[in-house]
């Protein structure tokens, strides 16, 4: 894909990484870009001439992570190094990032990378202020064909960037700036791109990927061509030499049911849908401005229920949000029981800078919201208790990840992204698709043995 590099070869850098899968595909994008400009990625920051800092602003006081971080660089500018400050944080602190820590030189914000080659000629020429923070009302998204992906078996592909729904408590918004789609044209060709390479398995990516939007093509492909969220699946899913895609994360005010039939009419689609619900409770749905009521997100379980294969269903869930009652909490915890999720990541409510939810009244004690999490986490465990002994006795294929030597087991992944460990008579490489009989499980992976 990549032609070799033209300029100096000696150019070094280092790049770390933080934040969700998003941050990570952002970051194999970033690596695929500095490459391309001649540098060359290093293990280690001493090795570095420029050091990079992916960041997350998510929950927790991550910007003082942050700002500790980079105080650990300090040493290394006397080196001669320069610092770089990419993601959300370096959207939400802008230009007070170089006040408080002088030596850094670029900040940039994910909305801006596209511009990153540009920045990078004005750091070598010495600039000492860097910034990409003014491109958060971009329809553009970072498009690139030098990505480094990190994974030979599976990779991400990034159809929707930002998110125009502003819950009350989220940071994304601000950070990643406005909802823009790339062509499905573009998107099918980055797959096609990936399977010629010999990739099995794809990941579509967004904020919420079904809210996707297919805009208008730039090769003046025909109006007609443009692709819903559920025909875009579909069509990655038939790609030939695709043998599993998924997608994360879908909202659940645009999840419709064209989903649920793509994933019955198009076998390629993974047997697994992640609907963050946050809250079983419709008041704090409401005020976390969710745009669906408990009724809503449960009308779309059962569509997921009646398909004609079984759907994995995983959550995301916030608790201690500012007022939550008992009884809301209560309505979260029987809403676990309603649905039956396979894995539920669950979260204390983490005040935001610049979000509404910021001043709302009611905070929830930190020990109040601790408790809260350990209840919930531990009726999760029951549940998914229950729901992976079903395995036990079933045939599953997986796509084989990596060898635990350890235990002498191999590490899969099924359909439904569950971890199945399990015994073969000898090795399989990682990338393998094998079935493998189910004999026991555990709440979080399933164990078996491959089928010969
Ligand atoms: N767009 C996705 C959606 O709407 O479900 C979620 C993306 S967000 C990056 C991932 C998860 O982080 C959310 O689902 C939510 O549970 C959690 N999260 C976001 N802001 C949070 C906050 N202020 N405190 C605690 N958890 C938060
Ligand atoms: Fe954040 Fe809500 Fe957008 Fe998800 S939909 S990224 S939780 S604002």
């Amino acid at each position: 894909m990549s032609g070799a590099p033209q300029h100096d070869a000696q150019k070094t850098f280092y790049l770390e990484t933080f934040g969700c899968q998003m941050n990570a595909h952002d970051s194999e994008k970033v690596v695929g870009t500095l490459v391309q400009e001649g540098y060359r990625q290093v293990g280690t920051v001493e090795q570095a001439d420029l050091v990079l800092y992916n960041t997350c602003s998510i929950r927790d006081k991550a910007e003082q992570k942050v700002f500790n971080r980079l105080s650990d660089y300090k040493k290394y500018k006397k080196q001669g190094k320069t610092f770089g400050v990419l993601g959300c944080v370096a959207q939400q602190e802008g230009e007070k990032i170089f006040e408080r820590t002088p030596y850094v030189s670029l900040v940039c914000g994910s909305a801006s990378y596209r511009n990153l080659p540009n920045m990078l000629i004005q750091i070598e020429a010495g600039n000492q202020r860097v910034t990409g923070l003014d491109d958060r009302k971009t329809d553009e998204c970072f498009e690139t064909e030098f990505t480094a992906r990190t994974n030979p078996h599976r990779g991400y592909i990034t159809i929707i960037e930002g998110c125009d729904k502003f819950c009350a408590y989220c940071v994304v918004p601000y950070t990643r700036g406005k909802e823009r789609s790339r062509t499905s044209e573009s998107v099918l060709a980055e797959a096609h791109q990936m399977a010629d390479l010999g990739y099995t398995e794809i990941q579509l990516l967004g904020q919420n990927v079904n809210s996707y939007k297919d805009p208008e093509g730039k090769s003046g492909f025909p109006k007609n061509s443009k692709k819903t969220f559920a025909e875009l699946l579909a069509a990655v899913g038939e790609v030939p030499g695709i043998r599993r895609v998924r997608f994360t994360t879908s909202h659940p005010r645009d999840f419709g049911r064209d989903i649920v039939d793509a994933i019955d009419a198009v076998p390629t689609l993974c047997d697994h849908v992640h609907l963050p619900v946050q809250s079983g409770s419709t008041r704090v749905l409401d005020a976390m401005q969710r745009l669906y009521n408990r009724d809503q997100y449960l009308e779309r379980i059962t569509w997921m229920r009646s398909a004609k294969r079984e759907i994995s269903i995983t959550t995301d869930v916030i608790v201690g949000f500012p007022g939550e009652t008992e009884s809301d909490f209560a309505a979260t915890l029987d809403l676990l029981d309603e649905v039956g999720y396979d894995a539920v990541f669950a979260f204390k409510y983490s005040p935001r800078p610049n979000t509404p939810s910021l001043s709302m009244e009611d905070a929830i004690p930190d020990a109040e919201k601790a408790r809260r999490l350990e209840v919930l986490m531990s009726k999760q465990r029951d549940i998914q208790t229950t729901r992976y002994k079903k395995y036990i006795g079933t045939i599953c294929e997986v796509m084989v990840e990596a060898k635990n030597e350890a235990r002498s087991q191999l590490i899969g992944r099924t359909t439904h992204n569950k971890t199945l460990n399990f015994t073969a008579p000898e090795a399989l490489q990682p990338g393998t698709y094998a079935p493998v009989r189910v004999t026991g499980s555990f709440p979080n992976s399933l164990l078996g043995e491959l089928v010969i």
